[in-house]
């Protein structure tokens, strides 16, 4: 039997709208996992979702990954940007197209407040593209700090533009 897996439940976006976007993700997500003190234990389905932002780029595949992790929030992040940077990450619009965008969503019940991690993602409850596919992997139910019940989230954040991708 696998070792169970120990420390804080955590929640990862994935993001990619260049140089095939459904590759990126699902070699994303391998990376993820392989991380030491890292372990997977839910991916929710691929969203295709119209860019925030500059409109002049092509659509987004998206995604939300679960897992339990050892590392500390910010460890998470640096780990996550190392591997945007290994999917050739360049940082040149805000907002704009790129190959990987891996965000922190959530980390356990914490709210964090630092300059290079803010947690949950300020930007979650405005996005159908990182709420619809949480709600797959965390259910409904799941209490987002500061926020309150993901399906009340749901309910208040329409769906328009975002496609679940046929497997
Ligand atoms: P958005 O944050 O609106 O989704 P983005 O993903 O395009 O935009 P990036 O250029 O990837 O933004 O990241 C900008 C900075 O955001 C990073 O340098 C990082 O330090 C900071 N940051 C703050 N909170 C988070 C978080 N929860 N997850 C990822 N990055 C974060
Ligand atoms: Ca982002
Ligand atoms: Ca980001």
């Amino acid at each position: 039997m696998a070792a169970v897996p120990s420390g804080v439940e955590a929640y990862i976006g994935l993001g990619s709208n260049l140089d095939n976007p459904v590759d990126q993700v699902n070699q994303a997500r391998a990376a993820i996992a392989a991380l030491p003190g890292v372990a997977e234990i839910g991916f929710s389905p691929l969203y295709r979702s119209l860019p925030v932002g500059p409109q002049d780029q092509p659509d987004y595949i998206n995604a939300v990954m679960r897992v339990v992790t050892e590392l500390a929030p910010l460890a998470l992040l640096r780990q996550l940007q190392q591997i945007e940077n290994q999917h050739g990450r360049l940082r040149l619009v805000r907002w704009g197209a790129r190959t990987l965008d891996l965000d922190v969503l959530l980390y356990g019940q914490q709210a964090i407040n630092e300059p290079d991690l803010i947690v949950p993602h300020p930007e979650l409850a405005k996005r159908a593209f990182v709420l619809y596919p949480l709600a797959d992997v965390a259910g409904a139910d799941l209490v987002v700090p500061g926020l309150g019940l993901l399906s009340q989230l749901l309910t208040a954040c329409p769906a328009d533009g975002l496609r679940k991708l046929n497997s």
